[in-house]
């Protein structure tokens, strides 16, 4: 094997390092809360990369140092975004003049690193949201641009002379570095994101346990209180006691009603798939909300679409109480009053619900915990009706989707498949 392979491999030790201590921080991550070091870390890791592989260049003579540093460097702003790349950019430079001072070399790599600070830090914008795949490929392209582009400043700019072999060997192993690397660190994130995820799964199923049994221990008193009342009611020969009678019944039954529709979640699979008319559920909902919207100055708009299609399968109460979840949240999400708007729209194949608020917002950690068990940020909140509403809409095969902008607005989006 070549001396400059040798070399480079060494380097791509100093890449994999800190991708093992990134693995490590992220377990350590949900045993202390320190999400906001997240950022920090990956940077800080990306330079300790960094240097480590610039400590251990191979030189092939005319000032010129060879290593892996542009592995770190590229990915590290892919995930990182700009603020990153500025961080990098002038580590590397700083570095790279107070090891081998101002010669050739380091020419090639104030053009080479700036111009690929740029070309990455744009990049990094949509790099996020791109599958795995388009994530490998981009990557260890922009890392053999980056020797390209070195390549070029050397030869063309600075008449530098190149053993042409070597140069295909660094164009390999960079490129295959980039590949490991990037998939590592997807695989790293992955496996965060599946603890998280368990996690949150973890607390909902003790959550789910309890309900089933405190749902079970409020309707048994409550079917005693009303056996009682009824034998009173049908033995009650005064009308006026009897009206009295006739409404704690039926107040009782909504009781008993709301206990059973609020704790379902227990048993997330509906009991009874029916056919639903999104149209009635929403206005139910809304006649149902309006004594509260009322009361916070909260005024609701309707637009619903009433075309014939718009019903879906799944159980009635479980969608109305979903709905009221949300929409309830969003009225108190504006206790100075405001707007709150509901639409309903039929994109066959789905049916998509969007409550629309002009309350308080959420930040994206918020929202991001949305959902999990006793989450509130109310002096007097349960942290139950998100959590309810997620798992009965998941329950009928429903997506629900929020946007947020802190201080100003909320966007609920639910769909359904239409039946
Ligand atoms: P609770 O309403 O009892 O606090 P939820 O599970 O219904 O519990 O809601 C959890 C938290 O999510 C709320 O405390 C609130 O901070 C936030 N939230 C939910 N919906 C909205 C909304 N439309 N606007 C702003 N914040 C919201
Ligand atoms: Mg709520």
């Amino acid at each position: 094997m070549e001396l400059i392979t040798k070399d480079l491999l060494i380097n791509f030790l100093f890449i994999l390092l800190p991708l093992f201590l990134l693995q490590m921080f992220y377990s350590l991550k949900f045993v202390y809360s320190i999400d906001k070091l997240k950022d920090t870390i990956f940077t800080i890791l990306c330079l300790v990369s960094i240097i480590l592989c610039m400590l251990f260049p191979f030189s092939v003579g005319d000032g010129l140092f060879w290593d892996l540093r542009r592995i770190p460097f590229i990915i590290g702003i892919l995930y990182g975004g700009r603020k990153t790349a500025f961080i990098l950019l002038s580590s590397i430079l700083v570095i790279r003049f107070f090891l081998w001072g101002e010669n050739v070399g380091f020419y090639i790599a104030v053009i080479t690193f700036t111009i690929m600070a740029i070309i990455v830090s744009y990049v990094s914008s949509f790099y996020s949201k791109m599958s795995l795949g388009n994530k490998l490929w981009v990557s260890s392209l922009l890392v053999l641009l980056s020797t390209q582009i070195t390549f070029v400043t050397a030869t063309v700019i600075f008449n530098v002379n190149l053993n042409a072999e070597m140069w295909i060997e660094f164009f390999a192993i960079a490129t295959v570095g980039s590949l490991l690397a990037t998939l590592l660190i997807e695989v790293i994130r992955m496996n965060s994101d599946l603890l998280e995820k368990l996690m949150k799964a973890e607390k909902l199923e003790v959550v789910s346990h309890l309900a089933a049994s405190i749902s079970h221990e409020v309707r048994n008193p409550l079917t005693t209180c009303k056996g009682f009342l009824q034998l009173s009611y049908e033995g009650e020969k005064s009308p006026e006691i009897k009206q009295y009678l006739g409404t704690a019944i039926k107040e009782l039954d909504r009781a008993s009603d709301i206990v059973n529709d609020y704790l379902t979640f227990a048993k997330p699979a509906p009991e009874k798939v029916e056919k639903v008319f999104i149209f009635e559920e929403v206005q139910r909902v809304v006649k149902v909300l309006t004594p509260l919207a009322n009361m916070q100055d909260v005024q609701i708009f309707t637009n619903l679409d009433e075309s014939d299609n718009t019903f879906i399968l799944g159980d009635r109460r479980k969608l109305e109480q979903s709905l009221i979840n949300i929409v309830k949240n969003g009225i108190e999400s504006m206790p100075e009053g405001g707007k709150l708007e509901i639409n309903t729209v039929v994109d066959y194949p789905v049916v998509r619900i969007e409550i629309r608020d002009e309350g308080k917002g959420m930040t994206q950690q918020q929202i991001h915990r949305l959902g999990e068990p006793y989450f509130t940020m109310k002096d007097h909140g349960t942290g139950l009706g998100m959590m309810v509403s997620f798992s009965l809409i998941k329950s009928m095969h429903g997506q629900i989707t929020v946007q947020s902008e802190v201080g100003k607005w909320t966007f609920f989006t639910i769909e359904f498949p239409v039946a």
